[in-house]
């Protein structure tokens, strides 16, 4: 068995490395305001990206992708999020990688909207959550209705990333009546500038993140946005989910990396009581269980992302791996911060920045207890065929 990375992603993780250090970890003090990653910079990032042959890198060759599949993704983002400027949603440079719901689109569909993401003049939003439906996917009350040769979506989303910049997104609808798991939900290729849909925000998180709320009155959108068969919607959701779950383990993991690098740094640097704090037992204990703590959640989260590459996406090892990224992220930070002391909590050090960006990847795309209500429901019903059979 060989728990290591094959020579081709070594090789990416260490020049995607080496950019992280010299494109993108100088940005944090050379722009006026981290938090927002000016125009002409994120587009020169791009252009460097694409030099590098990055772009688009998770994408399937057939689309015109790098064909790097769910790992080689995880590696590039684990690098990148080692950086705080912007958002990491913004990608910072390593664009043209849609929600992988658009690989489901059909040829017509594909070239209309996957198309021109890859190629990097377009982006796209995915739209599920809701006031009332967050965790619950069933409680979606936005309502797609058929009249003639068109869906008419009535209702709103809310906490969207990328809406204000995207030509089109994915909304996720109630496409009957029903109601919790019986309801049929849809998707739907909506286009921006469709009458009936409007875009409301930014609301800005504790971190980078910039999110937007949509609504839709009497929004029609023609038949040939359907993504798929009527009711598809709820799959083609918990599909996509599995694997942009994944990807937020890796947000986690790079800012992990990073916070557990300043740790040991400062630790051999700083001098108390005439020796250097790597030499206390109590320093020495934050910083062991943070290297153990990073290295089992980058198995979990490689291991996982090795078993979508391989057709073998699983909701457990996907909750799994997401939920211990996110808590491992936020101890290591958080230890990082009390091995620095009083220069840990200032403003102007990139750990306090990576505490608070760190704190919504315990919430987005499935919160800690939700997960863990998923990996204890799968060991439940594990064990009681277990106990079924040995009866
Ligand atoms: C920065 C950011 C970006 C986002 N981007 C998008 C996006 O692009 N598209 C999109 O569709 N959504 C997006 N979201 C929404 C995000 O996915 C939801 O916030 C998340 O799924 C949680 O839903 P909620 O906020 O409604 O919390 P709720 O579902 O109301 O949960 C509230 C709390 O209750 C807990 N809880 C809920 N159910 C249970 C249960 N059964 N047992 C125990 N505890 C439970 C949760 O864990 C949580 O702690 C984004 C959110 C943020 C903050």
């Amino acid at each position: 068995m060989n728990f290591e990375l094959p020579d081709e992603l070594l090789l990416v993780q260490q020049t995607v490395r080496e950019f992280v250090e010299d494109a993108l970890i100088p940005l944090e003090t050379e722009i006026p305001d981290p938090e927002e990653l000016p125009d002409e910079t994120r587009a020169h990032l791009e252009r460097r990206v694409k030099e590098m042959g990055f772009w688009a890198l998770s994408v399937p060759e057939e689309y015109g992708g790098g064909g790097l599949g769910q790992l080689g993704a995880i590696i590039v983002l684990e690098q990148v999020s080692r950086c705080v400027v912007g958002d990491i949603r913004d990608s910072r440079g390593f664009g043209g990688n849609p929600w992988p719901v658009l690989y489901e689109l059909n040829q017509e569909q594909r070239d209309r909207f996957l198309g021109p993401i890859v190629e990097g003049s377009a982006s796209d939003f995915f739209a599920v959550t809701e006031p009332g439906a967050g965790n619950d996917m069933n409680a979606i009350s936005t309502r797609a209705t058929l009249e003639g040769d068109q869906w008419a979506i009535n209702g709103s989303k809310s906490f969207i990333t990328g809406a204000r910049t995207a030509q089109f997104g994915v909304v996720v609808a109630a496409t009957d009546a029903g109601v919790g798991r019986e309801r049929e939900l849809s998707a739907f290729l909506v286009e921006r500038d469709t009458p009936g849909f409007e875009i409301w925000g930014p609301h800005r998180t504790m971190g980078g993140a910039r999110v937007y709320e949509l609504t839709f009155t009497n929004c029609r959108v023609p038949t040939e946005n359907l993504i798929g068969e009527p009711g598809d919607g709820r799959r083609l959701a918990a599909e996509t989910l599995l694997q942009t779950r994944l990807r937020q383990g890796a947000y986690s993991l790079g800012l992990a990396q990073r916070a557990l690098e300043l740790a040991v740094k400062h630790a051999v640097e700083r001098l108390t009581f005439g020796r250097r704090l790597i030499e206390r037992g109590a320093i020495q204990e934050m910083i062991s269980a943070s290297s153990g703590d990073l290295r089992a959640a980058r198995l979990c989260v490689y291991t996982a992302a090795h078993a979508a590459d391989e057709g073998r996406i699983d909701q457990l090892a996907v909750a799994r791996a997401k939920c211990l990224a996110a808590a491992v992220g936020s101890r290591v930070i958080d230890r990082a911060i009390q091995i620095h002391g009083g220069s840990g909590v200032m403003r102007d050090f990139v750990l306090e920045r990576m505490y608070r960006d760190q704190r919504g990847l315990r919430i987005t795309e499935g919160s800690e207890e939700v997960h863990k209500w998923v990996i204890a429901r799968s060991l439940l019903r594990t064990s009681s065929r277990e106990y079924v059979g040995q009866s």
